[in-house]
């Protein structure tokens, strides 16, 4: 037999390497390996007794992934004086269902509002309904609503909030319920991919658990799938939450996850020009003649203006949707006009993105239940991104001429 060549663990070569010289990244490296090595059997049986002190095996957690993880969970809690927990997930609907099933029982039930993020609504009719966790839809906006339905129901476990949200940006009073959810035993868990922490941070409204899709604005350049889960209760976030996504194999890829901390190195920038951008075009759009309606909680105009301007800081971000007078075709013809603008389903990216839900997010819903949720057949939606904003409206401008 041949003798092979000495196949030490690679981090161990690299430790002595490292004793010789500088070797401190400036940028956070990806861990790209499976599994850590241990130096003997006594360190493998402490790590693995208290698993949260080092790391084992990359589906329980990665140095990358964890970094990640980490710095979202600050920003959340910045300024707060809260101390905030932090678990990345493959995407933000692994990040809501790491949540749910690692938090409810059969049994349990939800309390939550009608227009959420449509994979949001699937999951709870499609996967949790089915596992025995009941769903109650209210109008969260009403705070009566909300109070009778935790009186009535003992058995809700947790209040389940978007604000702003989909597609006419209705907002939520995140102090207000997360007060009477506590009230009835209940967490209070809030889906802040809108918004991002930069301008509003739902722990320091009281809510216990928030989620994002990481995909979106904390990326912010539209080339990764990511989620997070953030907790300010240490057992329930890095044991319940944690564990199901250990079990479920719900983890974040550490490329997926350096690709988002990436863009979080610009998230303020990106925000204050999304912002100043989104109130520009929004200004353009309410007094353009072929425009009946524009849904931005920046413009006095919107029926929660003055709760997004308590609740929010720094600006009402990049998400807007108007409606034109004349409905489906005008719609349509708008969209298949810009040239500047994207038609893109997703959201968050620097580049302008445009959607007409009627036609394809929410093409296979009936039109009486989206009516029922603001989705008419002349709404467009847009994320208005951080290009010149002159550039944004002279494409409106022209996709309006008719
Ligand atoms: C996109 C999105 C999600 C789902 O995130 P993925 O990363 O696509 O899994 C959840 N909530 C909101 C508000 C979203 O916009």
């Amino acid at each position: 037999m041949t003798a092979q060549p000495s196949m030490r663990p690679d981090s161990f070569v690299a430790k002595e390497q490292a004793e010789n010289r500088t070797t401190a990244p400036h940028i956070l490296p990806i861990y790209a390996t499976s599994s850590f090595a241990f130096e003997n059997l006594d360190e493998c049986i402490k790590v693995f007794q208290n698993p949260t002190t080092a790391h084992t095996y990359s589906r329980y957690g990665n140095p990358t992934t964890d970094t990640v993880a980490r710095k979202i969970a600050e920003l959340e809690a910045f300024g707060s004086g809260i101390e905030a927990y932090g678990v990345m997930t493959s995407s933000g609907m692994s990040a809501i269902a790491a949540l749910l099933l690692g938090l409810l029982r059969n049994g349990d039930q939800i309390l939550t509002q009608g227009n959420l993020y449509g994979g949001t609504t699937e999951l709870l009719a499609d996967i949790l309904q089915p596992l025995g966790v009941g769903v109650h839809f209210v109008h969260l906006r009403d705070l009566e609503q909300v109070e009778q339905a935790l009186r009535t129901y003992p058995r809700i476990r947790m209040v389940y909030a978007e604000t702003p949200a989909n597609p006419t940006l209705a907002c939520i009073d995140l102090e207000a319920i997360a007060r009477l959810a506590h009230q009835y035993d209940a967490w209070l868990a809030v889906d802040n991919t809108f918004a991002t922490p930069l301008l509003q941070q739902p722990l320091a409204y009281g809510a216990d658990f928030v989620v994002h899709s990481a995909t979106k604005f904390l990326n912010g350049h539209g080339n990764s799938i990511a989620g997070v889960v953030v907790g300010r209760d240490a057992a329930l976030t890095r044991q319940r939450v944690w564990r199901a996504v250990k079990l479920i194999g719900a983890n974040c890829s550490p490329f997926e996850a350096w690709l988002a901390h990436n863009g979080l190195k610009t998230l303020a920038l990106r925000m204050e020009r999304h912002c100043t951008n989104a109130m520009a075009l929004a200004q353009y759009l309410e007094q353009h003649p072929a425009v009946a309606r524009v849904n931005y909680p920046g413009l006095p105009s919107h029926p929660d203006a003055e709760l997004a301007r308590r609740q929010m800081r720094g600006g009402f971000g990049a998400m807007l949707s108007f409606e034109l007078n004349d409905g489906f075709e005008a719609a349509l013809q708008c969209v298949n006009r810009l040239k500047f603008c994207s038609l893109a389903p997703t959201l968050g990216d620097v580049d302008t993105l445009v959607l007409h839900p009627a036609s394809s997010s929410h093409l296979n819903i009936p039109r009486e239940l989206r009516l029922q949720n603001g989705i008419t057949d002349g709404l467009v939606r847009v994320s208005v991104g951080i290009e010149n904003p002159a550039d944004i409206i002279a494409d409106f401008e022209q996709a309006l001429q008719w």
